[in-house]
């Protein structure tokens, strides 16, 4: 029992030089990946609820590693975070999803997720401003797409840098709704045009009155707020009926569209508009 004991011991430390090893390999490879053009960004569209067309759609990054294959952002945005990549890369996904949203019929717009790793260094005003002005993208097309997170960190400079950004013109997003421990109060700290609710509430909203209850509940908070509610994570018929009745704005999820590229969209729009 003790030899296996030991064994089980080295199997794990191999197991755990196996992680370290891909984070390593994912490390070094992020920082060739733009360059290698082994990113692309696809774009999910938001549905109005009440016009049932494409009003926005948010930029996704997508990365193939060489070796590895398709690395799901879950796992290389926070290296990205960790080792610095993420002002590049950040930088780079504003600028294609500016310059993909020129091309789309001016009423649709384009979310982008800002990591709150990029608050951390000067300029972001600046690559913001920079990335509308390339693109020659109108201000209140762009919305920005945050996570409470944010708010937790150096919390006054950040705010101000939010009000900055807005001041622009471009809109800003609470994301993931209602996952974090303080969303409430966030709400108050700043006037965000957008909530997304997060996907997990949408699991059992329409079998359970509970899980309903609490999906009215937000929607009513951020309408009562003057603000746009987004039902994230819609994957049914039935889901989509509850977040309709209950009174969302727009809705984004399976239902409608897995995330795909910047000119499925525009045909995606381009279908809306022909009789
Ligand atoms: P997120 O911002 O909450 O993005 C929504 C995620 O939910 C996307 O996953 C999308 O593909 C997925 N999704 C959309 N509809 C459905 C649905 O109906 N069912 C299910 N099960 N999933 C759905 P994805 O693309 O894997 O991105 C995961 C997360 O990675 C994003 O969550 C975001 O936090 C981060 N991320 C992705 N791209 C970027 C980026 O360019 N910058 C930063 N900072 N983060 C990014
Ligand atoms: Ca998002
Ligand atoms: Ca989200
Ligand atoms: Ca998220």
């Amino acid at each position: 029992a003790k030899s296996e004991g030991r064994g089980t011991c080295h199997f794990f430390e191999s197991g755990m030089d196996a992680t370290l090893q891909r984070r390593r390999t994912l490390e070094t490879g992020l920082r060739d990946a733009i360059a290698n053009c082994e990113l692309s960004v696809l774009f999910q569209p938001l549905v109005s609820l009440k016009t049932g067309k494409i009003a926005a759609a948010e930029a996704l990054l997508r990365w193939t590693h060489p070796k590895l294959g398709m690395i799901p952002p879950v796992e290389f945005i926070p290296i990205a975070e960790e080792s610095g990549l993420i002002h590049q890369l950040g930088g780079w996904v504003l600028h294609q999803a500016a310059l993909a949203a020129g091309k789309w019929p001016k009423h649709v717009g384009v979310a982008v997720n800002l990591s709150p790793v990029q608050f951390r260094q000067a300029g972001l005003l600046e690559t913001v401003q920079g990335a509308l002005a390339r693109a020659d993208l109108a201000a209140e097309r762009l919305e920005l797409e945050i996570t409470e997170s944010l708010l937790l960190e150096d919390s006054q400079a950040n705010i101000d840098l939010l009000h900055a950004i807005r001041g622009l013109g471009v809109k800003i997003a609470m994301d993931d709704f209602g996952t974090g421990y303080s969303s409430l109060s966030y709400l108050r700290a700043f006037p965000f045009d957008k909530i997304k609710i997060d996907r997990s509430f949408m699991s059992d909203i329409a079998t359970k009155d509970d899980s309903r209850a609490i999906l009215r509940a937000m929607i009513g908070l951020g309408t009562s707020l003057g603000m746009v509610t987004v039902a994230e994570g819609v994957e049914t018929e039935e889901q989509l009926a509850v977040v309709k009745a209950e009174g969302a704005t727009l809705v984004q999820g399976y239902y409608y569209s897995p995330p795909v590229t910047a000119s499925d969209i525009a045909a995606m729009v381009e279908a809306e508009t022909v009789p």
